[in-house]
């Protein structure tokens, strides 16, 4: 059953002084999958990632990607094996310009030999190229990321997820704060990077749900409460109830 799925939780738990934010919680994502996480406020959602990337002790449960236990590992490791995630706000060096964002960002430029010895050689900027066409910023290479405006500084930092080359891509609340034509060009940028990989998306934004869903997750009280198709879920009474039955 393991192999069929990129991420399997199972039976997540995380207790904040005997608070469970997150509760037995167990979910699955297919390759070249765009699972959203829907859900009220205080759901649980963003302390999914958290467990998920490491940032946050689990108290119980599992979490397998690709077959390896990711509870086990820390944030860094999850990082080198494939895991990427976003916040919530975007964390860009204004000072530095798209390409120098993305070129800090090339997997080759880390560590203190890597840094170093860096030189701008064809396959990077290749690269660099490449990703700063996927997110609509192949026009601003040189520009500084302080000029850049809310929606691009967020595809900015997916890029800088990108370049790296994640099997699961994490983005907590991704379109806030982004116009409607930002919004419509995100949707195509998530359609077009799930060829190559899986996708978690925490959204509110319904509209935007609908463009990029494979599957729906509803979230409450730190269990799920329905999941499936964005139809299915927005059809099942339970989940109504929560969102207009107060
Ligand atoms: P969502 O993202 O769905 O809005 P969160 O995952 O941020 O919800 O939070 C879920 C619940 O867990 C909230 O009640 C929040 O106050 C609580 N919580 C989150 N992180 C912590 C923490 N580090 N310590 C204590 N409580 C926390
Ligand atoms: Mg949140």
């Amino acid at each position: 059953m393991s192999d069929r799925y990129i991420l399997s939780v199972e039976d997540l738990t995380v207790s904040f002084d005997g608070f469970k934010a997150v509760n037995d919680l167990s979910f699955y994502v297919e390759p070249n999958e765009c699972r959203v996480i829907i859900g009220p406020n205080g759901a649980g959602k963003t302390t999914v990632l958290d467990l998920i990337c490491g940032r946050t002790k689990a108290t119980g449960g599992s979490v397998k990607f690709k077959g390896k236990e990711l509870l086990a590992m820390r944030e860094d490791q999850i990082v080198h094996a494939g895991v990427g995630r976003k916040f919530q706000t975007p964390s860009v060096y204004e000072d530095l310009t798209v390409f120098e964002n993305l070129e800090l960002s090339y997997p080759k430029g880390h560590g203190v030999f890597g840094a170093l010895m860096f030189q701008r050689d064809d396959p990077v900027k290749t690269r660099i190229q490449e990703i700063a066409e996927t997110i609509f910023l192949d026009d601003q290479l040189d520009e500084k990321a302080a000029f850049l405006s809310h929606g691009q500084k967020q595809w900015l930092e997916i890029g800088m997820l990108l370049i790296q080359d994640p099997e699961l891509l994490m983005l907590d609340e991704p379109v806030a704060g982004m116009s409607v034509a930002e919004r419509k060009k995100t949707a195509e940028l998530l359609n077009r990077i799930i060829q190559d990989r899986s996708v978690i998306v925490i959204e509110h934004d319904m509209g935007f749900v609908a463009d990029i869903a494979t599957r729906v997750t509803v979230l409450h009280q730190g269990q799920t409460l329905s999941e499936g198709s964005m139809e299915r879920v927005q059809n099942d009474p339970k989940v109504i109830e929560v969102y207009l039955g107060h």
